[in-house]
């Protein structure tokens, strides 16, 4: 049975490898997934009987599309626009929209791919989807981001809809990009279907806690890891990469657990605040002023800024939460993190440490919580918006923030519980792995092929 099974995810790699020959980060984040199958394939043969692993790895759909817009001198520019719906056996395709210049096919499909598991996991009822554009927000204006949000969405609005595919913000599209989205889509649509996007404002149909959601899970995922492991925030030093919305939310609550906080970065560079970074100071830097972190230390002199945000990593911590981008956590900077004696960590972005990275964590007994189920409460409280759009009610602040802590604990449970099942115990990435994979499969046996 170990025999078959090992060949069959084997075929399956060799087989995603061939089909997406240049697609690095979605050969990445399928070559994790897999392995940490193996001993469920093993004890199940129905998955393999049913395809569920050649059929989850390759997208129900991946829509590309031109995104042409106006600059503020008149100029025609031309983006390209994406959108993988991936699975919808639980639910609706759900997952964020991205924009940066570095969003192409490979990008979108890992993300998209691991959304699957992710959205799984929270016990909601969302399929998985993502989406986005290599447009550049940096430096645009107002008007720009406008243009560029209407004619993407004019688009878009012809394959998303409440029950269809529900996107949301991730890196690059925050509330006010999701406002331009939403309006384009109401003009389109002619009604206010308030159930198409997540992360609305809160006068139109948003929800309490969406913006704090991804960064307070995180912080109350990795909180009761440590809690199984007698630690705790409380006292700890911890550092924070990035300075965008999971990050900044990160820190808040790390802070509220009694944390000090000492770094945070933006792509280009690190400020290191050995008396703990000053969030009201982050807060307007990069949510009013929309300018760059090292303008910190122009305000708290007392401050470091280091240019290079992968440095970030030698500064020893406790805890670290990865809160960036993919892949910024490769092999040296896992090693250099260990030297330093770190205790934990908790990925609040999407894939932050290469696979070699997470090897290295696991052997050294590091305590590793991974992206799927620690940040898992943003997309989370994005299907609670959805609920509550659904019941055109909204709940308070308190109760959506008691349903996200319940909802991180029992992603935390369900993990811990699943690799104990399969003789993986303490091994939170094929715990959660899983955990999400055992959920959808079921599911995608129940529709037939
Ligand atoms: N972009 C977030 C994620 O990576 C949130 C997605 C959502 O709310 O739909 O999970």
């Amino acid at each position: 049975q170990q025999r078959t099974a090992e060949n069959y995810v084997n075929e399956v790699y060799e087989e995603i490898k061939r089909r997406n020959p240049y697609e690095t980060e979605f050969i990445q984040a399928v070559k994790e997934i897999l392995d940490s199958l193996l001993p469920v394939i093993c004890k199940h043969p129905k998955y393999m009987e049913h395809g569920i692993l050649e059929r989850i790895t390759e997208p129900e759909r991946l829509i590309t599309f031109r995104v042409p817009w106006v600059d503020d001198n008149g100029k025609v520019k031309v983006n390209r626009g994406f959108r993988v719906q991936f699975n919808s056996s639980i639910g609706p395709y759900k997952g964020g929209l991205r924009f940066h210049p570095t969003v192409n096919a490979s990008i979108i499909k890992f993300l998209g791919f691991e959304q699957i598991f992710k959205n799984a996991l929270t016990g909601l009822p969302i399929g998985g989807g993502k989406g986005g554009s290599d447009f550049d927000p940096k430096g645009k204006s107002d008007g720009e981001i406008m243009r560029f949000c209407q004619s993407f969405m004019t688009e878009l609005s012809k394959y998303i809809g409440p029950d269809v595919d529900v996107p949301a913000g991730d890196i690059g599209v925050g509330a006010r990009e999701i406002g331009y989205l939403f309006g384009q889509y109401k003009r389109i649509r002619g009604g206010f279907q308030s159930g198409v996007l997540t992360g609305k404002g809160l006068g139109y149909g948003g929800s309490m806690t969406r913006t704090e959601a991804t960064g307070y899970g995180t912080v109350y995922f990795v909180e009761e890891m440590l809690k199984d492991h007698h630690l705790s925030f409380n006292g700890s030093t911890v550092v924070v990469s990035g300075s965008g919305n999971v990050s900044i939310y990160a820190m808040e609550k790390a802070a509220q657990l009694g944390a000090t906080v000492v770094a945070c970065s933006d792509s280009d560079g690190y400020i290191y605040d050995p008396l703990g970074i000053n969030l009201a100071t982050v807060k307007r830097l990069k949510e009013v002023e929309r300018t760059r972190i090292k303008e910190y230390v122009n305000i708290l002199p007392h401050a470091q800024y280091v240019e290079g945000c992968t440095n970030i990593w030698s500064i020893p911590c406790d805890i670290a939460l990865p809160c960036a981008t993919q892949n910024e956590i490769d092999e040296n900077a896992a090693k250099t993190l260990i030297e330093n004696g770190v205790k934990a960590i908790g990925e609040g972005a999407n894939m932050p440490s290469t696979l070699e990275a997470i090897e290295l964590f696991l052997k050294n007994d590091i305590l590793f919580g991974p992206a799927k189920a620690v940040n898992a409460g943003g997309v989370a409280v994005s299907a609670l918006e959805m609920s509550q759009n659904s019941m055109r009610m909204s709940w308070t602040f308190e109760e959506v923030d008691e349903k996200l802590k319940g909802i991180m604990k029992n992603i935390y449970q369900k993990s811990i519980t699943c690799a104990e099942e399969y003789g993986q115990s303490g091994n939170l990435v094929i715990g959660a792995n899983i955990a999400g994979f055992i959920t959808v499969a079921d599911a995608m046996i129940a529709h037939g092929v």
